[in-house]
């Protein structure tokens, strides 16, 4: 409309930082000499020049971070965020993490950054595909692609080797002929029946097959791991529970590299997602459940109905029952008078009769003798 009119939209006020500035901030924060800053981001192809959006500051800053190895600022800092970490991790004997978590926003940072002491502790690593890799090289040469996400496919396989150096990360190779998802979802359900597995994707599609298909193998007994002898032998029993815990998860990394897992609902047929809990993958909605919940009530009700009609019913059932009977009693009463009366009345005609017999006698017998 602006251009109809011949008028030029307001330009929207963008927050600049001078290069000279930004390099200087940057240097000191990672204690890094100037030209050092530079030639990392003109390494990814950030070229600083005049002025820069001050929004970008934070992809720098990643990009520095992973170059250098240094993710102290990543950290989370609720302390006790680990232990909930933990809590969600340990269960899972292979974690993979697919391309998108990794470079959406700086959340992967945080979740390695946050997770690195439980792997170590743990004795687990990060799987990521060798198809994972592919993708990243296919997306930072992409002009289709906006510049962050340039970028960080850029960096990202700089921190993945990192890792792997460090023992925090795997790579595994799935093959490369066919889609990726197709790939993981048959190399899920080969492993799954003797693993539990955790798939970090931002693909809600994807984490709906990998759902299901928890919920095919949940049919089937878990097969245990074939251990060596002597830990089958030494080895602790595992608590049942920890035995049970989920077999395979979907999870997409949120803010702060946090986990959300995926849900269907038995009842819609749709995918959500929530905590992770340990618990199956098929669990009521939100909305499906307060349905339930509101049913439940109706149903409550309609019996509580039901039962007071019913005691209501059987009340006066018994009100007419003992009604009956004291007609019946007062009738047999009424009988009773009535036949009393009768007898009486009987007997005096009986009696009145034979008096009567007797005066005829007498009368007759005077009769006679007059005669
Ligand atoms: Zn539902």
């Amino acid at each position: 409309m602006a251009r109809l009119l011949g008028k030029r939209p307001p330009a929207r006020h963008v927050e600049t930082i001078a290069t000279e500035d930004t390099v200087e901030q940057l240097s000191s924060e990672f204690r890094l000499s100037k030209e050092k800053v530079q030639s990392i981001l003109r390494g990814v192809g950030i070229n600083l020049e005049g002025s820069n959006p001050a929004s970008e500051m934070g992809l720098y800053r990643e990009v520095i971070a992973c170059k250098v190895g240094d993710r102290s600022r990543f950290t989370h800092s609720d302390t006790s965020y680990e232990e909930v970490l933990d809590e969600q991790l340990r269960s899972f004997d292979e974690i993979y993490v697919d391309t998108a978590p990794i470079i959406q926003e700086d959340w992967f940072l945080h979740f390695v950054t946050d997770a690195e002491p439980i792997l170590k502790r743990r004795k687990k690593k990060l799987i990521i595909l060798e198809k994972t890799l592919e993708e990243l090289h296919g997306l930072k040469d992409n002009p289709e692609k906006d510049k962050e996400v340039r970028v960080r496919s850029t960096i990202r396989p700089d921190l993945i080797r990192q890792l792997a150096r460090r023992g925090l990360v795997r790579i595994g190779d799935t093959g490369s002929t066919g889609i990726a998802d197709d790939h993981l979802v048959s190399l899920f359900s080969q492993i799954g029946a003797t693993k539990s597995l955790l798939l970090v994707t931002q693909d809600r599609g994807l984490s709906e097959r990998i759902v299901r298909l928890a919920q095919q193998l949940e049919q089937h007994p878990k097969q245990e791991m074939k251990k060596p002898w002597y830990r089958r032998f030494f080895g602790r029993k595992r608590a049942d529970a920890e035995q049970y815990a989920h077999q395979m998860v979907a999870c997409k990394l949120i803010e702060e590299g946090k986990l959300k897992r995926c849900y269907i609902c038995p009842e819609c047929n749709e995918s959500y997602y929530d905590d992770l809990h340990a618990c199956e993958g098929m669990v009521l909605c939100g909305r499906c459940y307060l349905d339930l919940k509101e049913q439940e009530a109706k149903q409550i009700a309609a019996n509580q109905k039901k039962r007071e009609a019913e005691l209501k019913a059987e009340e006066e059932r018994q009100r007419k029952l003992e009604e009956e009977e004291k007609r019946l009693e007062r009738e047999k009463l009424k009988q009773t008078v009535g036949q009393r009366l009768e007898m009486q009345k009987k007997r005096f005609i009986k009696r009145a009769s034979v008096v009567l017999v007797v005066l005829l006698i007498l009368a007759l017998l005077l009769f006679v003798v007059l005669l």
